[in-house]
């Protein structure tokens, strides 16, 4: 048999030739070995309940998906330069989910892509470059991409905002710049002000981007009214709609398809990621036939393996099997339950401030009584979690809040097992001394 290779060699070798920013999850770094549905496996045979993981969207290795790509990767894969059924089908499959405007799609291989050829087409359809996003968001690691992420620039080793990125104020409604009821219009006038601004620079605006929940924000629901009002606003003044749908998207809201309809709005460009290949690097990008017009003014778009058949084959897979395993409702029914079993924890603890999302997509922000954050405590549930066999993750600007998406297979008593382990963890010590 093969002989294991000790985790430290592991971690010693990868500080030293692997990317010097790449970071481990939790002190004592797991080793996974194996996944399945809503659990990972580590080199010990523990069995983990996986709350983090919303790219194994249909559940870890799903039997189907992994067919589908085997099946086609021992048939044949090239680029989409050749005829193939495959890349139809994908492209039916999605468009079957989306209101009948955005009819185009392009095939890419990540998030950042998606956002990245999003970009461009904002360019070439409205021929301005200045973008309107919201603070703490983070939509990819591409030039461009990191040029619109808060979450980066304004973060450790950034350095601000570029000259054409234009940042309104994460819409918290708990601890934000407008807090309460009605938040809405106050941080769509926001927007407005950002409009204004560019147009004093004697400039248009390209585009305005944002998740339809602000995943790196700290799972932040855009308040009522705030993404019609935006989206007025920014139209107004020429530019498009992007709507980031690479954490929140293919039905994990659970009440809709899409994050963007859960606010009765239809972007003019929609990026597509993570879930749509279940862990194989698989991303789109959906936009109207008037963009799509635009962004063709010659230039030839070529992805080598962006739309490839065997990429294709899997995420065509995926999205038959959220139809057929009923998944987007299993992410409403098991997400409501969680989320009412949330709040219960939150009238029991009250250092649990704030618990939201909608779906299989939750937040629980942990608090003092005057709403300072609480980091170290977020810090010490996900790894009293792991301690049980439960994988967790925080996030927000101030990592004080726990973040919940996991496999959309996640069952009821998935979350009654998580809200188990969890109402034990806050009644320890450490969660009571703040
Ligand atoms: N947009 C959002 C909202 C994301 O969360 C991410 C990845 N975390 C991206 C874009 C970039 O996707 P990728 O890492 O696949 O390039």
């Amino acid at each position: 048999p093969q002989m294991e290779i000790p985790d430290h060699q592991i971690i010693a070798y990868r500080k030293q030739h692997l990317g010097k920013s790449l970071s481990l999850q939790y002190n004592i770094p797991i080793k996974m070995v194996r996944g399945k549905g809503q659990y990972l496996i580590d080199q010990f045979g523990k069995k983990y309940l996986d709350t983090v993981n919303n790219v194994a969207h249909v559940g870890h290795e799903h039997a189907q998906v992994v067919q589908a790509g085997q099946d086609q990767m021992g048939l044949i894969n090239t680029n989409s330069r050749y005829l193939h059924e495959n890349i139809n089908e994908l492209a039916r499959e999605i468009i079957e989910t989306l209101p009948p405007e955005l009819s185009v799609l392009h095939f890419v291989n990540s998030g950042s892509e998606a956002n990245e050829l999003a970009l461009r087409m904002m360019k070439a359809a409205t021929g301005a470059k200045d973008v309107i996003a919201s603070e703490v968001g983070y939509h990819g690691n591409s030039n461009a991409c990191i040029d619109i992420s808060s979450y980066k620039f304004d973060g450790k080793g950034g350095q601000g905002a570029p000259e054409h990125t234009h940042i309104f104020p994460l819409p918290d409604k708990f601890r934000g710049k407008f807090t309460g009821i009605n938040t809405g219009p106050l941080y769509a006038l926001e927007v407005k002000k950002l409009i204004d601004k560019v147009h004093k620079k004697g400039r248009n605006v390209g585009a305005l981007i944002v998740e339809p929940i602000i995943s790196c924000g700290g799972q932040i629901e855009l308040p009522e009214g705030f993404l019609n009002q935006a989206y007025a606003y920014v139209r107004e003044a020429g530019g498009v709609c992007i709507s980031d749908e690479v954490q929140v998207g293919c039905g994990r809201m659970g009440k809709s398809f899409w994050g963007f309809q859960l606010y009765n709005v239809i972007p003019d460009i929609v990026t597509i990621g993570k879930p749509l290949g279940n862990g194989h690097p698989l991303a789109a990008v959906a936009c109207t036939q008037e963009i799509a017009e635009k962004f063709a003014n010659g230039m030839e778009y070529f992805n080598t393996f962006g739309g490839n058949p065997v990429s294709c084959a899997i995420g065509a897979a995926v999205l038959k099997v959220v139809k057929e395993e009923k998944l987007q409702q299993n992410a409403l029914q098991v997400g409501e339950y969680l989320k009412q079993e949330l709040r219960q924890l939150a009238h029991e603890f009250p250092i649990i401030g704030d618990v939201r999302g909608q779906g299989l997509f939750l937040g629980i922000e942990f608090v003092d009584k005057k709403l300072k954050p609480l980091k170290a405590q977020a810090d010490y549930v996900i790894n009293r979690m792991k301690d049980y066999g439960i994988l967790m993750s925080t996030d927000g600007p101030d990592n004080n809040v726990l973040k919940i998406k996991p496999p959309m297979v996640f069952t009821e008593t998935n979350a009654s097992e998580l809200i188990f382990h969890l109402r034990k963890v806050l009644k320890e010590d450490f969660m009571n001394a703040y």
